[in-house]
């Protein structure tokens, strides 16, 4: 019987992450989550936010992200998700983050601050529908201690 893995995220991935979006705030925070496939999500990379307003918006720093992105590899792993902060609102996509040239990346992690006792964590999947209309569906992950198996 084959059973369909679910989304997760390791604790030392999921760490960083949530660091470095407060250590941003009130800018947003920008970064990708890398992983040995695209449900598991191993360790974090932030890069720069060099929007200029970086209070509403993100735009990854060109050098980092190819940085990040071919020189920041772990083995064998592979970019998994793109991960922003919305340091004032809920962890819902904006509009410009469904038109984003991120759209067709496999997940988008975005991590709330609203409540800065109570980050807010969602993982989301844009998905184009027959009518050329993309659309969000989050989906449940799981914070595992090792590795995500
Ligand atoms: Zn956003």
């Amino acid at each position: 019987m084959s059973i369909l893995k679910s989304l997760c995220i390791r604790r030392e991935a999921w760490t960083a992450m949530l660091r470095h979006c407060i250590e941003q705030k009130p800018q947003e925070a920008c970064g990708f989550l890398f992983g040995s496939n695209e449900r598991e999500m191993d360790y974090f990379v932030p890069v720069a936010n060099v929007h200029n307003e970086p209070e509403r918006h993100f735009l990854m720093d060109p050098e980092e992200m190819i940085r990040a992105l071919f020189a920041g590899r772990h083995g064998n792993q592979k970019p998994a998700g793109i991960v922003h902060s919305h340091p004032r609102t809920p962890p819902v996509p904006s509009a410009e983050d469904i038109r984003s040239s991120w759209r067709g990346a496999a997940w988008h992690w975005i991590v709330s601050l609203e409540d800065p006792q109570i980050p807010l964590v969602k993982a989301y999947q844009y998905v184009q529908q027959g009518d050329g209309t993309w659309h969000y569906t989050s989906y449940p992950f799981e914070i595992l201690e090792s590795d995500c198996k």
